[in-house]
């Protein structure tokens, strides 16, 4: 599964496995396009919407953001019409979001930052993205990768869990997880990563329960190797 690179790094095998996923989640009959990669197809990957979008994706499910960037939109299309919003209105539109109350005002606050300190442009680099109120790495990297096809790995508990799984990196946590794969894996595959785990990760390798008997990549796999296997065994 890895090999040794050029520069002495332990490079993954990536491209087999996420071929191998890719089989699994796109030909499944649960595949559902995730809130980002929709939000991507119907807004041809406007960063603003993107940067919204993922900041209302926080602590809740795909279809919930999808239906809270729906209402939103429809109301309230721009970074200056969203600054000067009611915030009132604004909550009743992302309710099916959750957490509507605070996260009503974060987004009616970065729009204005926005303007203040961007000139409306929404940053295409993490430095910048980093300043804004409520971005941190995962939704910094999701705005480069839909917003701006930039490469980059946003990590999610998907992406963090399966890696681990997977035996990819040994972390703790998704920001130690986004620095050992973007050591690990060529940076042609970054783009296509982040959807590819968490379609994987909500129909296959879930949080609870991973359907390891139906998934393809048991081969490969450290934690069916190491828990499932074993298990099995005894
Ligand atoms: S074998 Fe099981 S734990 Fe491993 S990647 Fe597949 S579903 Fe996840």
């Amino acid at each position: 599964m890895v090999q040794k690179g050029a520069l002495g790094h332990r490079r993954v095998e990536i491209g087999s496995i996420l071929s191998k996923m890719g089989r699994m989640v796109y030909g499944s009959r649960d595949a559902r396009a995730t809130a980002l990669a929709q939000l991507k197809e119907q807004e041809g990957g406007d960063p603003f919407r993107i940067l919204i979008g993922t900041i209302l994706s926080q602590r809740t499910r795909d279809e919930n953001t999808t239906k809270a960037v729906s209402n939103l939109f429809a109301r309230y299309s721009t970074a200056e019409e969203l600054a000067a919003a009611d915030e009132g209105d604004v909550k009743v539109l992302i309710r099916p979001a959750g957490f509507y109350n605070v996260k009503a005002k974060s987004i009616i606050r970065v729009s204005r930052q926005l303007l203040e300190e961007f000139k409306g442009r929404v940053p295409d680099n993490v430095d910048d993205l980093l300043k804004l109120h409520s971005v941190g790495r995962k939704t910094a990297n999701c705005v480069l990768v839909y917003g701006y096809g930039i490469p980059a790995i946003p990590v999610d508990t998907h992406v963090h869990r399966i890696s681990n799984r997977l035996g990819l990196v040994e972390t703790k946590g998704p920001d130690e997880t986004e620095k050992e794969l973007t050591k690990k894996i060529p940076r042609r595959h970054w783009l296509e990563l982040n959807d590819v785990f968490v379609r994987f990760g909500q129909t296959t390798c879930r949080p609870i329960g991973p359907r390891c008997d139906i998934c393809t990549l048991r081969g490969v796999c450290k934690y069916y190797r190491e828990v499932v296997s074993q298990r099995e065994a005894n």
